[in-house]
C-alpha cells in the first residue's frame, strides 16, 4: 500500500528541518563573527575578559552556548566574565515570567482556555478604515475574564468591529490606541483566534478600560501604510518572478513588516544578477505604471477560473477575496493593500538567498524605507570620496588610482628591500672570522622574516668562496635561525642541519635540515646572541 499523502507531508517536514538547520548554522556563523570582533578588540585593547554582557548577547542573539564562548576563549589565552552572563540570564527569567504573568499565556491561540466566545465573529472594518467607533464586548486579565483593566495593566480586549488588522498571511498585526474620554489603551499587537475573533492586546495608559464601554479604535495609520506598501509590493513581486523566472515559482511564504517585506518561492536554481535586476525593474514600472488596486469578493470556483495566483489557503470558505493590481495581478488575499501601486514609492530588493533546496528567499524595501537605504548609501559614497579626497563624480577612477598607485608602491617596496638586503650583506661580509681554516660568518640581522632571510643566506653564500654562515633575526616575537654551508665545507665534515639545532636548542626551538642549507625556530628572544657565540666551538667538533 502506498500512501502517497504521508510522502507529501513527509518531504513538507524534511524542508522545514533542513531550512531550520540552516537557520541555526546561519546564525551560528553570525555569532562566530561576532565573537571574533569581540576578541580582536580585546587584543587591541590588552582586555583579558569579555564582558558578561557580550557573552549573553551572543547566546540570547545567536544562540551562542556558553561553554562554546568560553572554549574559543581560552584558545587565545581569554576568559568570560561569567557571573555577569548569569545574572544576565537570570534578568532574562524574570522578565520571560513577568510577560507570563502579563499576557502572554493567556491561551489566544485557543481561546477556548479562557472561555473565550469561539464562535464571535469580530467584523473587520479596516479595509476601508482606520478609525472606528464601537463597542467593548469583552476584556481579558491575568488569564480571567474580567469587567475591567486598570492604568498599568496589561490584557486583552475584544471588540464588536474592529479597524485593526489581525496578525495573518505574513501580514504583521496593526498596533495604535484605544480609548475614550476615560481612559486610553495602546494596542501593542492585533491577533485572530479560530481564524475569526480579533483579539486586541493593549497596555492600559490612563484611567480603566469597561466591558460595554464605547470606544474609538485608531490604527497607527503611519504604521499600516508602511505596511500596506510592503504587501502590495509582495504581489508585483510575485508576479514579476514568474514573468521573468517562470510560472513554476510559487509563494511559499512571506513576512510584511513596516520596515521591509520578505518573500520565499519555489524556484531550483541560483538566480543571476540581471534575472533579479529585470524582476526589481519591472515591480518599479508597475508602480510607475499607477495601477488602480481592486478588490472583488467572489466564489472560490469562480476565482480558479479568473486565473488567480496566490495560496489557497481559505479553501474552506466559499467566499474569498480577490486582490487586482490593474491588468497585472491578481492575487487571493485577505491583507491590506494601497489604492494605486504609485503609492508603494520605490521598491528595491536588498538580499536574495537560497534558504531550502527549491525555496528562495527576497528582502526587499519601499517607501520611507527605499529613501533611508538611498540616503544611507549616498552618505557612504561622501565618507569613501571624502577619504579618497576626491568628488562623487571622479570617484571610481580615483579608486583605481588609488590601487594602481599601492601597487606601484609595493614594487618599489620589494625593491628597495632587495637593495637593503644587498647592503646588509656587504656590512655581513665583514663579520668573516676563522676558525681552524674555516670561513665563518654568525650575524643577528634585524627584523627579517624567515623568508628575506633565508634569501640573505642566499647572497651571502654566492658572494663568499668558502665557508660557513649563520644568521639570526628577530621578527614579530618569533626568532628565525638559517645556516648555509659551501660545497667544499660539507665535504669536510660540516653540516648545517646539525649546526642549526644545536643553536636553536640554546633559546628554547628547534628545527634541521639538509648539510648544506638548514633552519630553525627559536623562542627565547633573549639568548639569540649566546646562541650564536656557540658556532664556533660546534664547527671545531664537526671538524674532529
Ligand atoms: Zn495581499
Amino acid at each position: 500500500m502506498e500512501y502517497p499523502e504521508l510522502k507529501e507531508r513527509e518531504e513538507q517536514i524534511k524542508k522545514v528541518i533542513r531550512a531550520e538547520e540552516e537557520k541555526f548554522q546561519e546564525t551560528i556563523h553570525q555569532g562566530l563573527n561576532i565573537l571574533e570582533e569581540y576578541i580582536e578588540d580585546m587584543i587591541n585593547n590588552r582586555g583579558k575578559c569579555l564582558s558578561g554582557e557580550k557573552a549573553f548577547k551572543l547566546y540570547d542573539t545567536y544562540g551562542f552556548p556558553l561553554d562554546l564562548t568560553r572554549e574559543i576563549l581560552e584558545e587565545k589565552g581569554l576568559t568570560v566574565d561569567e557571573s555577569e552572563f548569569n545574572a544576565h540570564m537570570e534578568e532574562q527569567r524574570k522578565r520571560a515570567r513577568k510577560a507570563r504573568e502579563g499576557f502572554s499565556d493567556f491561551g489566544w491561540e485557543n481561546g477556548s482556555s479562557i472561555g473565550l466566545n469561539k464562535n464571535y465573529e469580530t467584523i473587520f472594518k479596516g479595509y476601508e478604515n482606520v478609525e472606528w467607533e464601537t463597542e467593548v464586548i469583552g476584556l481579558y486579565f491575568d488569564g480571567e475574564i474580567v469587567d475591567r483593566i486598570d492604568e498599568g495593566e496589561e490584557g486583552v480586549v475584544l471588540l464588536k468591529e474592529t479597524p485593526f488588522y489581525a496578525e495573518s498571511g505574513g501580514q504583521v498585526g496593526d498596533t495604535g490606541y484605544i480609548q475614550n474620554e476615560n481612559f486610553v489603551g495602546k494596542v501593542v499587537d492585533t491577533k485572530k483566534i479560530n481564524d475569526q475573533t480579533i483579539i486586541h492586546f493593549i497596555k492600559v495608559k490612563k484611567g480603566s478600560i469597561k466591558n460595554g464601554d464605547t470606544v474609538v479604535s485608531i490604527v497607527d495609520r503611519k504604521r499600516r501604510s508602511d505596511i500596506k506598501r510592503n504587501h502590495s509590493a509582495t504581489h508585483l513581486l510575485h508576479r514579476a518572478l514568474k514573468d521573468v523566472l517562470g510560472d513554476h515559482v510559487n509563494q511559499a511564504g512571506s513576512i510584511v513588516l513596516p520596515n521591509r517585506l520578505r518573500f520565499d518561492f519555489t524556484h531550483y536554481e541560483a538566480i543571476r544578477d540581471d534575472q533579479l535586476k529585470e524582476v526589481e525593474r519591472i515591480v518599479n514600472e508597475r508602480i510607475l505604471d499607477s495601477l488602480e488596486v481592486k478588490t472583488i469578493e467572489t466564489s472560490l470556483k469562480e476565482s480558479q477560473e479568473m486565473g488567480v495566483i496566490g495560496l489557497f489557503e481559505d479553501k474552506y470558505k466559499d467566499q474569498v477575496r480577490v486582490v487586482q493590481m490593474g491588468d497585472y495581478s491578481m492575487e487571493l488575499c485577505g491583507g491590506t493593500h494601497v489604492d494605486n501601486t504609485s503609492n508603494i514609492g520605490l521598491f528595491k530588493i536588498i538580499s536574495e538567498s537560497s534558504i531550502a533546496s527549491g525555496v528562495r528567499r527576497i528582502e526587499a524595501i519601499t517607501g520611507e524605507a527605499s529613501y533611508d537605504y538611498l540616503n544611507e548609501l549616498e552618505r557612504s559614497v561622501d565618507k569613501v570620496s571624502n577619504i579618497l579626497k576626491t568628488n562623487k563624480k571622479d570617484l571610481i577612477e580615483r579608486a583605481y588610482n588609488v590601487v594602481e598607485e599601492l601597487k606601484d608602491k609595493e614594487k618599489e617596496i620589494e625593491l628597495l628591500k632587495s637593495k637593503m638586503a644587498l647592503s646588509i650583506a656587504d656590512e655581513i661580509l665583514k663579520a668573516k672570522v676563522n676558525i681552524n681554516g674555516v670561513d665563518l660568518i654568525t650575524y643577528k640581522v634585524e627584523n627579517m622574516d624567515m623568508n628575506s632571510l633565508r634569501n640573505l643566506g642566499d647572497e651571502i653564500r654566492n658572494r663568499m668562496e668558502s665557508g660557513v654562515i649563520v644568521l639570526a633575526s628577530v621578527h614579530e616575537e618569533k626568532i628565525s635561525f638559517v645556516s648555509m654551508v659551501t660545497k667544499d665545507m660539507v665535504t669536510k665534515g660540516i653540516h648545517a642541519g646539525n649546526i642549526i639545532k644545536e643553536v636553536a636548542k640554546v633559546t628554547g626551538g628547534g628545527g634541521g635540515g639538509r648539510p648544506d642549507m638548514a633552519q630553525a625556530g627559536g623562542k627565547n628572544i633573549n639568548k639569540v646572541e649566546e646562541a650564536l657565540n656557540i658556532v664556533p666551538t660546534i664547527i671545531k667538533e664537526q671538524l674532529k
